[in-house]
């Protein structure tokens, strides 16, 4: 007899909760076959994760951040402890190779240390005297029940650039993970109640936009966290702002790399083989343009991928070995393969063609597409002004530097980009005239560290605080400034009608 499928709970108020609502498949996307089945919220749901937030919240805001902090820390262990379960539980709802999992688990336990630090990160600004016997001083409060919406494509990280920091600000949290890779998000957040958090202080529903819908309109959700594409990024932001909420959305790129006659062309081709095809291209920081200054320097550099391409090993996240597993879905995979199709049709020099080299007889029926790589591309095609989020590399000839420049700022997205050069004076130059929020010199995924934050411009970002690190403590708080007085007892004094001033 063959087993059942499992059936992924919501974590709400502290239980697993599988109630009777609508049902959608999980799968193994290296074998096609379904792993999990996933219940997706209905408005009721959602309301019960927000009832035991705003429960959890007043015992929690009032909670001494010092002791917030050593919950997070027992937690930072058990991430560590358990850090092999939760990498192939990764790898084996998104399809990522074993490696680039443990790579995402270690951003986000990085980022539960950042949390750790919250007794230094909310200490207050203090002016003694800033009028005759008046000090001013200001605290950083809690908003009450926040809320986080993820993507796929890091089912661990993406949440735990949100709810640590959220939480060490004394809110209360609510996560809607991903519906394709919910289990490893599920896990974690088990390992945080493991650590001693109090019921209701996170909350895990999962679900699709009516979860995401009972949450944008709901009154007690004082804020939104997004992560994901676009159009629903900016959807969300209008209609959250509308709703009176605090919103930042973070959405969709495309990345370029320029490429200076001067790189040391080993190591950029090394580089943007990772940078391209690590994660199947599924990272909103991927490099997915290439635009190379001046022609030799383009001819030397397709030489170099299509050779390193060739010997690219594409299989199951979990085998050892493998440097990059399959795409998510089924239709992710006809969506890209339609894009390879498209700029061969538009009339794009296909140098690698990634669509014949994972066949059913060499790669059963798991989601795989090879790498590709398309050479003389031009900022009309498609391919170049979509996100396509798989792995094909575009390489787009420009003359100058000048021209890489004006060619990356004119594209919608401006998430991150780098540049590859010995020439000081050049990527400085660069640095100051890009219109990208996250820049790397001959570094292709300049994701930055967790004590800074993270974000885009342009329609990567909508909102004004990026995610984590300084930002984060701002989105997740809201300053109040006490100005105060103790008259000298006895005191009499009249009433006064000018505005109050120093002078
Ligand atoms: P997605 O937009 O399809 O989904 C993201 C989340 O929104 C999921 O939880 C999903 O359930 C929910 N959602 C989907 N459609 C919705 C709708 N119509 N209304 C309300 N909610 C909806 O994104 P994805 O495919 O999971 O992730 C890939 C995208 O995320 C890419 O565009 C990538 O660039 C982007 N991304 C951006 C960053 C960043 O930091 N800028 C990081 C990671 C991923």
């Amino acid at each position: 007899m063959s087993e059942p499928t499992p059936r992924i709970p919501h974590l709400i108020d502290g239980q697993r909760i599988v109630a009777g609502e609508r049902l959608s498949a999980v799968f193994n996307p290296a074998t096609g076959r379904v792993s999990g089945e996933l219940p997706l919220a209905d408005q009721r749901t959602v309301e019960a994760a927000i009832d035991a937030a705003q429960r959890a919240f007043p015992a929690w805001r009032d909670t001494p951040p010092v002791k917030r902090a050593r919950i997070l820390m027992r937690f930072r262990a058990l991430l560590e402890t358990n850090r092999d379960e939760i990498a192939a539980s990764i790898s084996a709802e998104h399809g990522k190779v074993l490696d680039d999992a443990g790579g995402e688990l270690q951003r986000g336990i990085e980022n539960v240390e950042y949390a750790c630090q919250i007794p230094n990160l909310l200490k207050g600004e203090h002016t003694p005297q800033v009028a005759n016997g008046i000090d001013v001083w200001n605290v950083q409060e809690p908003l009450g029940v926040v809320a986080g919406i993820t993507p796929f494509n890091f089912p661990v990280m993406v949440p735990l650039w949100m709810y640590p920091l959220a939480i060490a600000c004394g809110n209360t949290f609510i996560l809607k993970p991903s519906e394709r890779d919910p289990s490893s998000a599920l896990m974690v957040a088990e390992l945080l109640h493991e650590a001693g958090l109090p019921p209701g202080v996170l909350n895990v529903v999962h679900g699709d936009r009516t979860a995401v819908d009972a949450l944008i309109e709901s009154p007690h959700v004082r804020a939104l966290s997004f992560v994901g594409s676009t159009p629903v990024a900016e959807s969300l932001y209008a209609r959250g702002c509308a709703n009176g909420k605090r919103v930042q959305a973070l959405g969709g790129a495309k990345n370029h790399a320029v490429v200076m006659p001067d790189a040391d062309l080993d190591n950029t081709v090394a580089a943007l083989m990772g940078a391209a095809f690590g994660s199947a291209g599924e990272r909103c920081m991927a490099i997915s343009v290439a635009v190379c200054v001046g022609d030799a320097v383009a001819d030397a550099l397709v030489a170099g991928l299509s050779e390193r391409m060739a010997t690219l090993r594409v299989g199951p996240g979990d085998i050892p070995g493998q440097e990059m597993g399959p795409l998510i879905t089924a239709e992710h995979l006809a969506r890209v393969r339609g894009y390879i199709d498209d700029g061969v049709e538009a009339g794009a020099e296909l140098v690698v063609d990634g669509r014949g080299t994972c066949t059913e007889a060499t790669h059963g029926q798991g989601f795989f597409v090879g790498a590709s790589l398309f050479d003389r591309v031009t900022p009309e095609m498609r391919i170049y002004r979509e996100e396509i989020f798989g792995p094909v590399l575009v390489v787009v000839r420009v003359p100058s530097l000048e021209a890489a420049v004006a060619l990356t700022n004119a594209h919608e997205y401006g998430n991150g980009t780098c540049i590859f050069t010995r020439d000081g004076g050049a990527a400085r130059w660069f640095t100051r005239q890009i219109e990208v929020g996250m820049v790397g010199i001959n570094v292709p995924l300049p994701v930055p560290v967790s004590y800074h934050s993270f974000g885009g411009f342009k329609r990567s970002l909508f909102g004004d605080l990026a995610a984590y690190g300084p930002d984060g403590v701002r989105f997740y708080t809201r300053r109040k400034t006490v100005t105060e007085r103790w008259p000298e007892g006895g005191l009499r004094e009249s009433a006064r009608f000018a505005f109050p001033s120093s002078s």
